[in-house]
């Protein structure tokens, strides 16, 4: 990535890179656009330390470390391109003439010669085989009606297994597939007899009665002897006959949690958030929520589902390509075989959609190393409809992006924060060259009307396409800031609360989410479920105060020095949260309840004992009874170890109550100070309010690596 030749010797671009960057810094003792850094910041980390960090942070936006070609092929490039080019390039003023210049660059079609092979061999390859396989089942016609055969009973055997298992459901939805799949007419009654049950299981007689009746008009076509069809009615009449009387005692294993309720009902403009929150803008912190009214802890504050969102291609085993729940029966893309859906629902609405144009680049992006963030700056182009792009351009370009309100459509996103003012041209330059990169797979996709091979007419790109490769470019910027992480919940033992971690599963662009602000001690916390991220309140928060999220760094496992170092090099801003503006102490150095809590009852100064009964204050020297001091005390003491003891028991709505009661009792009491038990009952209830999203409890077989940045 980094433009270093191999010889050691630094390359023009990096050369003048270090220039303008000290230039910058020395001559205006302002912020320095490269490294973002001020006087205060070189105290904390040398220059040079900050700014490869800060490169770094950017790099890993576009593409992962180690793996893939784009480096390469980026590497290439930087090589080919001239002193004079990279200055012109520094000139472009907007994404829209960074595409286009960049695409006048002999560089970019001579590097993307040199790569043909390994970028389009491959999928090549396939779609070679697969009409090879089209032509073979023309010829015997046969062979697409045995394949199918096969799915079929493959489907079927499965739904047997299922129902082992417990899983009606998901055997109903194999039975259906089955049926779909020319399962042998001869045998159908089994399966319609199998549906019955399940839907007896199910409490659903009305579906049940249907099915057995079907089993018994299959019996017909079957070739069963005389002696077992008979045997065959009389079982499934049984069944059938049963159904009125009997109630249903087994519950439905796979329920999805509803999304809960905002509180106070949906916000008027805001429709994903809380009628509580409201939007301030000012100069220091841009846009950012303020409570509307008081907000006590455990509240929902925000319910809102991704605008697009991306499964970690390591997951795409696991989990469901669409929903992102964990895969129990898999159903794979009939195409790609690359990508697995948890029902015909996420699959046809994948397929229908964004799929349609990915299913032939999965391999592509795959092989390249693009970053997740990468993905989604495709999958938000994917996920629409080109003309819908096309008709919405000079709206865009004119709208006024302070204006724009949190909202489920694509302007809102177009507007996020790109900080292209702080931008320096070595970032566009690579980032313009992943902009092109994703280009080019979307012209392979089919999902621009033009489907260039990189021959001659390869060159030729039309004023449509340059634009819709410069928002590629934006997306790429503004995913940089403003992109979730997508976690499940991992229980480790299902008995025991505490043994959870959270799981990093996916990313995704949530427009509602995205106007918190950052603050090292969060007001709120997370849990999702499938793609849809809950935010609910973990403080008490006052009318008017903000409400921020955290985007990684927490004051209680993070010293100053490097929470502001890792928001400076990821996010690029100098927090200014309570507990960096006040330098609290990490989770070991802090006070316990007792030493903060036994003081004086009427200025709450330091107490002094006097003797066994009595004890003074040494600010305004009253005299009080031990026992008046410690009664508070030893109540929320109590509070707590109840909360605490609650918790263990696994009962979750309580201990949410309880908790919630002692984190807005201990506040009031202490301020805003930092309290060892205060954090642990927030932890505590972060992991409670956690279990109400998409849970797994995991076999001790499986090991998890635990999330990083809630943001990515
Ligand atoms: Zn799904
Ligand atoms: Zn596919
Ligand atoms: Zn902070
Ligand atoms: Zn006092």
């Amino acid at each position: 990535m980094l433009p270093e030749k191999k010889s050691g010797q630094v390359s023009r671009v990096a050369f003048r890179l270090t220039q303008f960057c000290q230039r910058r810094v020395f001559s205006t003792s302002s912020f320095c656009p490269i490294c973002i850094s001020n006087s205060k910041m070189d105290e904390i980390d040398g220059l040079g330390q900050l700014t490869d960090f800060r490169r770094l942070c950017s790099d890993l936006t576009l593409q992962t470390k180690k793996e893939g070609f784009f480096k390469d092929y980026l590497a290439a490039i930087v090589d080919q391109v001239s002193e004079e080019e990279f200055q012109e390039f520094s000139k472009q003023q907007t994404d829209y003439d960074r595409i286009r210049y960049c695409w006048t660059l002999p560089a970019l079609h001579k590097t993307m010669k040199s790569f043909r092979p390994s970028y389009r061999g491959k999928s090549a390859d396939d779609s070679a085989k697969r009409r090879e396989q089209g032509n073979e089942a023309f010829k015997e016609k046969d062979y697409r009606k045995a394949l199918k055969t096969t799915l079929a009973l493959a489907l079927a055997n499965r739904s047997a297994v299922l129902v082992h298992l417990k899983e009606y459901q998901l055997a109903v939805r194999d039975i259906q597939l089955s049926l779909q799949s020319n399962y042998p007419e001869k045998q159908r009654y089994k399966l319609y007899d199998r549906m019955g049950y399940c839907h007896q299981q199910l409490g659903e007689p009305a579906k049940a009665r249907v099915a057995y009746t079907v089993a018994l008009d299959c019996l017909a076509q079957s070739d069963l002897e005389l002696h077992a069809l008979e045997q065959w009615r009389q079982t499934i009449e049984k069944s059938r006959s049963k159904l009125a009387s009997s109630n249903s005692n087994t519950s439905n294993t796979t329920t999805v949690n509803e999304l809960p309720e905002l509180l106070g009902g949906a916000h008027p403009t805001i429709p994903n958030a809380s009628r509580n929150l409201s939007l301030k803008v000012d100069d220091d912190c841009g846009r950012y929520y303020v409570a509307a009214d008081d907000i006590k802890p455990g509240q929902t504050l925000v319910c809102e589902k991704p605008y697009a969102a991306c499964l970690l291609p390591g997951k795409f085993t696991s989990h469901c390509h669409h929903c992102f729940v964990r895969l129990i029966a898999p159903l794979g893309c009939m195409t790609c075989r690359a990508v697995f859906y948890c029902s015909v629902e996420c699959r046809d609405e994948a397929g229908s959609t964004y799929h349609q144009y990915e299913c032939g680049i999965v391999d592509i992006l795959t092989a390249s190393g693009s970053s997740i963030l990468s993905w989604i700056a495709l999958r938000i182009l994917t996920k629409g409809k080109l003309e819908d792009f096309l008709a919405a351009r000079e709206q865009l370009e004119k709208g006024d992006g302070r204006l724009v309100q949190p909202a489920d459509n694509y302007s809102c996103i177009y507007h996020l924060a790109t900080l292209s003012h702080l931008r320096s041209d070595k970032d566009f330059f690579d980032r313009t060259f992943m902009a092109l990169f994703l280009f080019q797979c979307l012209r392979a996709s089919g999902f621009l009307p033009t489907r260039h091979r990189y021959e001659e007419d390869a060159l030729n790109i039309s004023d449509d396409e340059i634009y819709i490769a410069s928002l590629l470019l934006r997306h790429l910027q503004l995913l940089q800031f403003n992109a979730h992480e997508i976690h499940e919940f991992v229980q480790l033992n299902e008995k025991n609360m505490r043994s959870t971690k959270t799981a990093y599963i996916g990313v995704g662009i949530y427009p509602t989410v995205a106007f918190f602000n950052h603050s090292c001690r969060p007001d709120v916390a997370r849990y999702f479920l499938g793609t849809a991220m809950v935010i609910t309140s973990s403080r008490s928060i006052r009318r008017g105060q903000m409400v921020a999220e955290n985007y990684g760094p927490i004051f209680t496992h993070k010293h100053l020095t490097d929470r502001q170092q890792s928001l400076l090099g990821r996010y690029w801003f100098q927090c200014q949260c309570p507990a960096c503006k006040n330098n609290w102490p990490i989770y070991d150095g802090m006070p316990d309840m007792e030493s903060v809590l036994i003081c004086c009852p009427l200025c709450r100064g330091p107490v002094q004992s006097v003797n066994a009964s009595y004890a003074r204050c040494t600010k305004c020297k009253k005299q009080s009874l031990w026992e008046a001091i410690r009664r508070p005390v030893d109540e929320i003491s109590s509070l707590y170890q109840t909360a605490m003891r609650i918790m263990d028991l696994g009962q979750v709505d309580k201990a949410i109550q309880v908790l919630s009661l002692y984190i807005e009792m201990m506040e009031t009491l202490v301020d805003d100070l930092p309290i060892r038990e205060l954090f642990l009952a927030q932890e505590a209830l972060r992991l409670c309010l956690g279990t109400y999203g998409t849970k797994y409890v995991a076999t001790s077989h499986l090991s998890f690596k635990a999330a990083g940045n809630p943001k990515v």
